[in-house]
């Protein structure tokens, strides 16, 4: 039975960094690539990082009843995970994994309790978290300022997930994602309790 491996964090934490890495060294795992509203970054392409729709194809999509999950994540911005996507990877016996939100993942993680490791990536504080947005260079002071103002609450969210891994030194955080992610795939499936026939 295919996996779900999901990383979530407020944006700036590492989550896409770790992420990279994992698909780097495990051979059976493949990324969701999520649909969002937001504007492609210059580096981005269309179907490896994300499917970019217009706001009419994505709520088109939520009427349709395409998506998994789906949130609007900052005002105006959409983004949502397509159970088309996922699918089609476990039809291909994959193991999936995701980068994000809070809310998604949480949802995600109710969905597949016995199947699913859902990981908090933790900045070392918010003073950190917003000199690698900056340092970044993807966002302008706005999208930077919606970013911040949605990190506390998203912070608070840590306590809910199966584990908090604070990416402090970038070396430390791949090396533990890498052995929990190694854990969760050799662990067969938390079987599912057998009802009581009395
Ligand atoms: P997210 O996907 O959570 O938004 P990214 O993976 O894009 O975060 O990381 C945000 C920025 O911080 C990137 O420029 C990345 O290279 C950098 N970064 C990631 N981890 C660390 C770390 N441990 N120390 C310093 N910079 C980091
Ligand atoms: P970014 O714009 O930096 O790529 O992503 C912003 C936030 O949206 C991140 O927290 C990211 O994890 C989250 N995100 C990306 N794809 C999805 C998705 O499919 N569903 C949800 N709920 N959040 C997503």
């Amino acid at each position: 039975m295919s996996k779900l491996v999901i990383f979530t964090a407020p944006s700036g934490a590492g989550k896409t960094t770790i992420v990279r890495h994992l698909l780097d060294r495990f051979d059976n795992l493949a990324f969701s690539v999520s649909a969002t509203t937001r504007a492609r970054r210059p580096h981005e392409q269309h179907g490896r990082d994300y499917y970019f729709l217009s706001p009419e194809e994505f709520m088109q999509r939520v009427k349709n009843g395409d998506f998994l999950e789906w949130e609007e994540v900052y005002p105006g911005q959409y983004y949502g995970t397509l159970r088309q996507e996922v699918e089609r990877l476990w039809k291909e016996g994959k193991d999936v994994i995701f980068d994000i939100d809070v809310k998604g993942a949480w949802k995600l993680k109710q969905a597949y309790p016995d199947r699913s490791l859902a990981v908090f990536v933790m900045p070392p504080s918010k003073e950190a978290l917003l000199q690698r947005l900056r340092d970044r260079h993807t966002e302008d002071e706005e999208s930077l300022r919606k970013r911040m103002a949605r990190a506390s609450a998203e912070l608070e969210w840590a306590p809910r997930f199966d584990v908090v891994l604070v990416n402090d030194r970038l070396e430390d955080a791949l090396q533990q994602a890498e052995q929990l992610v190694s854990e969760f795939l050799q662990r067969p499936p938390r079987p599912i309790p057998v009802a009581d026939p009395a």
